[in-house]
């Protein structure tokens, strides 16, 4: 069996045929881990124990001739802010260093019941906090692509894990760009659902109205298979939506022709480079070939995206970031003589210095005499720039647009210039403040052999024509798995 070339698919058959077993697979993936985590710094924490059991559970399963469920053996990596019994969750942070859930999030009991084989935590930016992977307090990881070049973040270390074959599949989050700008940088499918489609119960909260739950994938098709698991209403998300959730990997079949596909003008002006240019543009074309009708659209308010972004997910931050007091979880501070000065003392050692830059923004941003400046006027410019999508969406069906304006970069390259780091985020953050989905699959590479990513946004709850559009791409690239 060649990991390789391992996918959701391909491993669900070969166990299926008694080809394999969980433990095996779960074995061979601990072995690529050793081998490859000391260079690339993807995961944080293994969970054999409890894989292995769950591997013996399948196998035993499979051995009684039961029927296997979706995920069965199927080896997975979860990013570090999501709560698992019994395994340490991080957040990349100091100050949670030592904590242990007592709980599995929902995502990790559904992904569990459907048969998958949890190896352990990734690495990620502190709390979520980043576009490199240079945040997290355990050391950033390196792309596995390009090991002197980032994987991008914040979930890194989930996008690395697959691109290095550590993980058929991974967990990532995305708040304004998370999981779309990372598969981007590894050259691996990313998906963002739609806000509310999948349950943020067990996230470790950065900015509660942008956080999303999603996977990464070698193939379209497995990241279809990982969100029907993951989907669906849950009594312990008071957000999580009721909307029914179809059967993504069936909906793969219908052909795209037919389908109108719009291409925002905002998102190819000044600063794009041009290889990536070139990319969409090829792929564009071929999806013309492929009977799809290209439409120029406008989202007028695309240059407010980025500092709305930056107002709101600080603000929403500074609020969650506040239960971190050196009472409730992980670190606590020594020699504190008051109760403030425990707080102080453990923010002070606990939290990295992006963190403090943001939680600081975030209370001007919501403080009583700016509130309405701020944070006010930057809810009525997300309503703006949603409204932008909903009237594009009248008009096409998805949208195409590059995923980062820049290949991945150098480690080290714009980790001493926040703001250079934020406005990397250009293309990725205004779909997170209007909710709708997103992702991102590989297209062809730079001359260099960096990856590109090609960003396909879809309509609110529309995951399903977002899917088979990405599997149209994908199917036009050349064979790679
Ligand atoms: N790069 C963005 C930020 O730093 C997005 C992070 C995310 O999606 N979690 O906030």
């Amino acid at each position: 069996m060649n990991i390789e070339t391992l996918t959701i698919d391909s491993a669900s058959s070969a166990l299926a045929a008694g080809a394999t077993s969980a433990t095996a697979l779960a074995e061979a993936h601990y072995e690529k881990i050793a081998a490859e985590n000391p260079k690339i710094n993807a995961y944080l924490s293994l969970s054999r124990d409890r894989a292995l059991r769950q591997a013996a559970r399948i196998d035993a399963m499979a051995a009684a001739g039961d029927p296997l469920p979706p995920l069965a053996g199927v080896p997975l990596g979860i990013k570090d802010v999501l709560a698992m019994q019994g395994a340490p969750a991080t957040a990349g942070s100091k100050i949670l260093e030592g904590y242990m859930p007592p709980y599995d999030g929902t995502v990790i009991a559904r992904l569990e019941a459907a048969g998958a084989v949890l190896l352990g935590k990734l690495n990620c930016d502190e709390f979520a906090m980043g576009s490199s992977n240079e945040n997290s307090a355990y050391g950033p990881v390196r792309n596995p692509r390009a090991l002197d070049r980032v994987p991008g973040g914040s979930s890194g270390g989930s996008a690395a894990a697959v691109a290095a074959n550590m993980a058929v599949a991974t967990l990532g989050t995305d708040t304004g760009g998370s999981i779309r700008q990372p598969a981007a940088f590894c050259g691996v499918v990313g998906m963002l659902p739609t806000y509310g489609r999948v349950s943020r119960y067990g996230l470790i909260a950065f900015a509660s109205s942008l956080d999303r739950i999603g996977p990464f994938t070698k193939t379209v098709r497995d990241a279809a298979t990982m969100l029907k698991v993951m989907a669906g209403h849950d009594p312990l998300d008071a957000t999580s939506s009721r909307a029914p959730v179809p059967d993504y990997v069936a909906e793969l079949a219908t052909p795209v022709a037919g389908l109108r596909v719009g291409v925002p003008e905002e998102y190819f002006g000044e600063g794009l480079d041009p290889e990536i240019r070139a990319a969409i543009e090829e792929t564009l074309d071929q999806l013309r070939k492929a009977g799809c009708v290209i439409k120029k659209v406008s989202l007028p308010h695309t240059r407010y995206a980025i500092p709305t972004y930056y107002v709101i997910a600080t603000a929403e931050a500074s609020s969650n970031l506040a239960r971190f007091d050196g009472v409730r979880y992980g670190l606590r501070a020594n020699e504190a003589s008051t109760l403030s000065d425990l707080y102080r003392k453990t923010r002070d050692a606990g939290f990295g210095a992006e963190v403090k830059r943001r939680i600081l923004l975030g209370t001007y941003a919501l403080s009583a005499g700016y509130y309405d400046a701020y944070y006010k006027k930057a809810q009525q410019v997300r309503t703006l720039l949603t409204r932008d999508f909903l009237a594009a969406f009248n008009d096409v069906d998805v949208l195409v647009t590059p995923v980062t304006p820049t290949p991945p970069f150098k480690l080290g390259e714009k980790s001493d210039d926040p703001v250079a780091m934020y406005l990397a985020d250009i293309y990725s953050v205004a779909a997170s403040l209007a909710g709708i989905c997103g992702m991102s699959v590989p297209c062809r590479n730079t001359a260099a052999g960096l990856p590109i990513g090609v960003q396909i946004l879809g309509r609110h709850f529309d995951e399903a024509t977002m899917l088979r559009v990405a599997n149209a791409v994908e199917a036009s690239q050349p064979k790679t798995l």
